[in-house]
C-alpha cells in the first residue's frame, strides 16, 4: 500500500467514524465557522480548565476533509496545554503551506495524512475550517482572561 493510499484510507475512517463529534454541556468556548467555498460547517466546543483543553467537542457536516480534519484536530488536542495548542495550529499551518513546522512533522502524528489537500488550494480551506475555529477559540479564551 502507497503512503497516499494509507493517508486516504486514514480521513476516509475519520470521516466515517468522528472522534468527538457531539455536544458539550457549558462549553468554556465555542466557535461557528462555515466554509462557503465547500459548504463545510463546523461548531467547535471546548472545555478548558486552568489553561488545558479538558474536552473538545464537534458538530457540522461537510465534506470528508473538513470533518476528517475536525475529527483529528480534536484527538490531537484533547489534554494538552493552551500554549501547546496554540503551538500546534501554527505548526499545522506551516505543514499545510508546505513548510517544516517547528519540531518536524513528527509532531503532528497522525494529521499528516492531510498531506495531500497541500496540492489543491480549495481543498486546504477544508483541511483549515476547524482550525480557523480552534484558533478563534483560543482568540476568546485570551480576552476572557
Ligand atoms: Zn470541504
Amino acid at each position: 500500500m502507497s503512503l497516499t493510499d494509507l493517508y486516504r484510507e486514514v480521513i476516509v475512517e475519520h470521516y466515517k467514524h468522528p472522534r468527538n463529534k457531539g455536544e458539550l454541556p457549558d462549553p468554556t468556548v465555542r466557535v461557528e465557522l462555515y466554509n462557503p467555498v465547500c459548504g463545510d460547517e463546523i461548531e467547535l466546543k471546548l472545555a478548558v480548565r486552568e489553561g488545558r483543553i479538558e474536552a473538545a467537542r464537534f458538530t457540522g457536516k461537510g465534506c470528508s476533509i473538513s470533518q476528517a480534519s475536525a475529527s483529528m484536530m480534536t484527538e490531537a488536542i484533547e489534554g494538552r496545554s493552551v500554549e501547546e495548542v496554540a503551538g500546534l495550529v501554527e505548526s499545522f499551518k506551516r505543514f499545510l503551506r508546505g513548510e517544516e513546522p517547528a519540531g518536524g512533522a513528527e509532531r503532528l502524528g497522525e494529521l499528516v495524512a492531510l498531506e495531500g489537500v497541500r496540492r489543491f488550494p480549495v481543498r486546504i480551506k477544508c483541511a483549515l475550517l476547524s482550525w480557523s475555529a480552534l484558533e478563534q477559540s483560543l482568540q476568546k479564551l485570551a480576552a476572557k482572561e
